[in-house]
């Protein structure tokens, strides 16, 4: 164990805000609120990947749809009796042969070559051998219709392959290639909006003045939120004053089901952005019980699209894209939600917290040769810090009461894959 150090400020006892609900809270509020997006589109089979199917999908016939082979061998009637069988015809995959077999006949079959109706057992080839037109069995199957897969025993016609709301995997596009299935009709994309604000940001190939940063964050929930079931638009970016914030919103909402602006709505002289929007709806949600991402503000604009302001501070802009944006676009999209898939891994480093909000730090996952899954701290844990976003693979997920942990100690940890799987 490193036993690695790594602390943020801690000055006073409890970090509790008596304004701040909880993630659970803030969750069920967006979700209130939250119109939903309808609408479907029809794609050929090969684009459906990692889409949603819009209803639940029968399977028009069965599969396979003949009885096949599963090996290379014989096909004959078991109840002739006898060892020996004399061949008198092929079946190969795609070139069947007659049905009608006489007592004593078998023909050689190949793998997914129909089997003739009158045939009921299929030996394979190793287990005989062959003289001219004779075929002795030296080892009969173990039962009738061995070797034999059966008409729909994969899939019966009519039979619901995959519920309403189901993501489209590689495998289910593969089953429906299999029943003939060339397009799919899937719920459509969202069209989200993302703006970031700032009158201290410049976008990187710009040359900065003095005072100035790069955004990061455009480029950072851009990643985040690259998902086949969104289109992601990056609107201009707002200025800091309410004429920039109004004109940018309206622009966006116009294009967009979900508009997402990152910065601006904390509680500095120049935070425009809860003003703007309170005057325009109002703010359903502002502050949550947890580091990073206290700021994070929801509400709907003009009755009709929803708005996150997540908190300016990069990292705290990724977990609350990761925590509350997706989750929210499932629920907006009628799909069921599931909890956040978490692993439980055992601490290498000491993490220091204070009790009062959820804290989620970044860190390391990695399994020891013995099978044991290990988290460590990627270092300094500011929610400006991109560097120890950069190398971590995991959220350590430190609870509301907790005051850290030490090295040993066992702690929940959501991997980054399960974060961005929420919509799996
Ligand atoms: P704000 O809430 O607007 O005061 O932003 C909080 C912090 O996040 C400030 O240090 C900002 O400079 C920083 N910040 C805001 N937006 C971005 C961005 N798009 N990229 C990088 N840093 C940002
Ligand atoms: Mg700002």
């Amino acid at each position: 164990m490193s036993g690695m150090n790594y602390t943020t400020d801690l000055t006073s006892q409890s970090d509790a805000d008596p304004n701040a609900v909880s993630i659970e809270q803030a969750n069920e509020r967006i979700h209130e609120r939250l119109p939903m997006v309808s609408g479907t589109e029809y794609l050929p089979l090969h684009q459906c990947r990692g889409r949603y199917l819009n209803s639940a999908l029968l399977s028009p016939m069965s599969s396979p749809p003949f009885r096949a082979s599963a090996m290379d061998g014989f096909a004959f009637r078991a109840a002739d009796g006898g060892d020996t069988r004399s061949v008198v015809g092929e079946s190969f995959a795609g070139h069947p042969c007659s049905d009608i077999l006489l007592p004593g006949e078998c023909v050689r079959v190949t793998t997914g070559a129909r089997v003739p109706n009158d045939a009921d057992m299929v030996v394979q080839q190793e287990n005989t051998s062959l003289s001219k037109t004779t075929l002795s069995i030296e080892k009969l199957p173990e039962a009738l219709g061995h070797h034999i897969r059966g008409v729909g025993s994969d899939c019966q016609q009519g039979q619901c392959i995959a519920q309403a709301g189901t993501r489209i995997n590689a495998g289910l596009i593969g089953l429906c290639s299999a029943l003939g299935i060339d397009a799919l009709e899937v719920k459509r994309k969202v069209r989200i909006t993302l703006i970031s604000t700032g009158d201290e940001l410049k976008s990187p190939g710009d040359v900065l003045s003095s005072g100035q940063i790069y955004d990061s964050n455009t480029a950072l929930l851009t990643a985040l939120l690259d998902n086949p079931n969104f289109d992601v638009s990056v609107g201009a970016r707002m200025q800091d004053n309410p004429a920039s914030v109004n004109h940018a919103l309206d622009q966006a909402i116009s294009v967009s089901d979900v508009v997402i602006t990152t910065g601006g709505v904390s509680v500095g002289e120049k935070d425009y952005l809860r003003e703007v929007v309170d005057a325009r709806g109002g703010v359903a949600l502002w502050k949550v019980a947890m580091k990073p991402g206290r700021p994070l503000s929801f509400g709907v604009i003009d009755d009709k699209t929803p708005w996150f302001g997540l908190p300016g501070n990069p990292v705290s802009a990724a977990l609350t894209t990761l925590l509350f944006v997706l989750p929210a676009i499932k629920h907006s999209l009628g799909l069921k939600q599931s909890p956040m898939r978490t692993l439980q891994a055992r601490c290498s480093d000491n993490l220091k917290k204070l009790p009062g909000r959820v804290e989620f730090q970044r860190g390391y996952l990695s399994s020891l040769d013995n099978g044991e899954i290990v988290v460590s701290t990627t270092g300094l844990q500011d929610s400006h810090v991109l560097s120890s976003l950069a190398n971590a693979n995991c959220f350590i997920r430190l609870a509301m009461e907790s005051s850290g942990a030490n090295p040993g100690d066992l702690v929940t940890v959501i991997p980054y894959e399960f974060a961005q799987h929420t919509l799996a």
